[in-house]
């Protein structure tokens, strides 16, 4: 794998044959998750395909000319022409094996194949999503010493190695950045011993058997699972979001607020998420127009007094999204005057959407019993509906979501767990 610049384009990308190409930046939590993914798929396909990645803050022109809008994005060549699907955002190990399978010819692919041998391993629990809650449970039981694995799809850290400031979590007098608390969290828990696998693709739960399967080779057995897989945000569901996520439209200001200095942006949402977050992107666009449904925003007082004090943030209050459409460089975001019904249009450089969550249970949501939010119901002890499995955090039936709340409820249940197993 090789790190190139601009000028290496012509001669490594357009008459390189069959290309790989990473746009990846700094500070950029998806970037770092994809890294090792890259890495990874280089070793077993680098004689096929050459692996090439470029950092995208030093590489802009060229990025923007390729049509890169978000990162990480990953580019496929063949033979000097830029292939249709690009790749962007949360990057599944599976999608990037999916276009590369589709550069080979399929013997090559089935040969490459047979080359992976699957594994099993053992362990006493298995943590699925290493964010606060999973994090502490996983530094609980291995100070109990009991033998623990903790699995994610992302690096760890949850949505606080996203946050870009946490003034409530105790212990600290200052606001801490969210990286470097969830960075703390997680190498304390790593130093203690508890066995990482992140950054991985999760294929397979199986909540009978007690195994996932990872990266499509590899099982993992446990005695018992505790499910801290926290949320996701909430896409508004309005004509143009789902082909524009990641080409103009984002839900991370940390990974993607850097790109638009001096720029327009809008912001969609009036919770803390939003509020907290378009106070962040102020510090680099020029102008923020942030539209709410509602007549008042619903975020902390706190958050609101900085919000309306900031010069740059104006507020369009009851009034919705109802399409995104892509003219040439801008974003044109169609919002509707709740009270008038009068549509508007809002031209801007990107869009945040900010408009909640929802719990991630995709892989496991039939078998176990959920609240009328789809939420995992949980007892005091952390167990779910299921023998030997518990949930914890904000994936789980509870009143208050917070980086406190997910951290106690990882105490309690590896508290359960160890009392059970020791
Ligand atoms: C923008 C924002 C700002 C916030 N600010 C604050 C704040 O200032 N103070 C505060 O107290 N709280 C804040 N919160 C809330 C706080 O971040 C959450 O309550 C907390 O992170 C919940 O922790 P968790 O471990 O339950 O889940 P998460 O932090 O969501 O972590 C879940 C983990 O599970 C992983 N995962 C998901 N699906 C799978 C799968 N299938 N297999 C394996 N792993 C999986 C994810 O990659 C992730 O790492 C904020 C939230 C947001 C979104």
């Amino acid at each position: 794998m090789k790190e190139i610049s601009m000028v290496d384009f012509d001669n490594e990308v357009k008459n390189g044959g069959k290309v790989v190409l990473d746009f990846y930046s700094t500070e950029c939590p998806p970037c770092d998750a994809l890294a090792p993914k890259f890495e990874g798929l280089a070793n077993i396909y680098g004689n096929d395909i050459k692996f090439v990645k470029m950092f995208r803050q030093q590489n802009k022109p060229l990025a923007e000319q390729l049509g890169v809008r978000s990162s990480p994005t990953l580019l496929f060549f063949e033979n000097g022409k830029q292939l249709p699907n690009m790749l962007t955002g949360g990057i599944k190990r599976s999608d990037i094996i999916h276009q590369l399978d589709s550069m080979l010819p399929t013997e090559r692919v089935n040969e490459i194949k047979s080359l992976i041998k699957p594994t099993v391993s053992e362990f006493d629990v298995l943590i699925l999503g290493a964010g606060p809650g999973g994090l502490t449970a996983g530094l609980y039981l291995c100070q109990s010493k009991i033998n623990t694995v903790l699995i994610d799809i992302a690096l760890p850290g949850g949505h606080v190695s996203t946050t870009h400031e946490v003034s409530n979590y105790p212990g600290f007098i200052d606001p801490q950045p969210g990286y470097l608390l969830s960075h703390n969290m997680s190498e304390q828990t790593k130093l203690c011993g508890t066995i990482y696998k992140v950054a991985v693709d999760v294929t397979k739960i199986d909540l009978e058997k007690k195994e996932v399967v990872i990266d499509e080779f590899e099982t993992v057995k446990a005695k018992k699972i505790i499910i801290a897989t926290g949320t996701s945000p909430n896409l508004m569901g309005a004509p143009g979001e789902r082909e524009l996520k990641g080409k103009g439209i984002s839900y991370c200001a940390t990974c993607d607020a850097k790109y638009y200095g001096d720029k327009e942006v809008v912001v969609i949402g009036g919770g803390n998420s939003a509020v907290e977050e378009a106070d962040f992107i102020s510090k680099f666009a020029s102008k923020i127009t942030m539209v709410h449904q509602f007549d008042a925003f619903t975020a902390n007082k706190q958050a609101q007094a900085k919000l309306f004090a900031n010069p740059k943030i104006t507020t369009l209050f009851e009034h919705e999204p109802r399409s995104f459409k892509r003219e040439g460089e801008k974003m044109v975001t169609e919002v509707e005057d709740l009270k008038t019904k009068e549509i508007k249009k809002l031209v801007s450089d990107g869009v945040f959407v900010f408009i909640g969550m929802k719990p991630n249970i995709e892989m496991f949501k039939d078998k176990l019993e959920l609240d009328s939010w789809g939420y995992i119901k949980a007892n005091e002890d952390m167990l779910t509906s299921m023998p030997d499995i518990y949930a914890v955090g904000d994936v789980i039936s509870k009143k208050y979501r917070q980086i406190t709340t997910a951290v106690a409820d990882g105490t309690i249940a590896a508290i359960a767990i160890a009392k059970e197993l020791n």
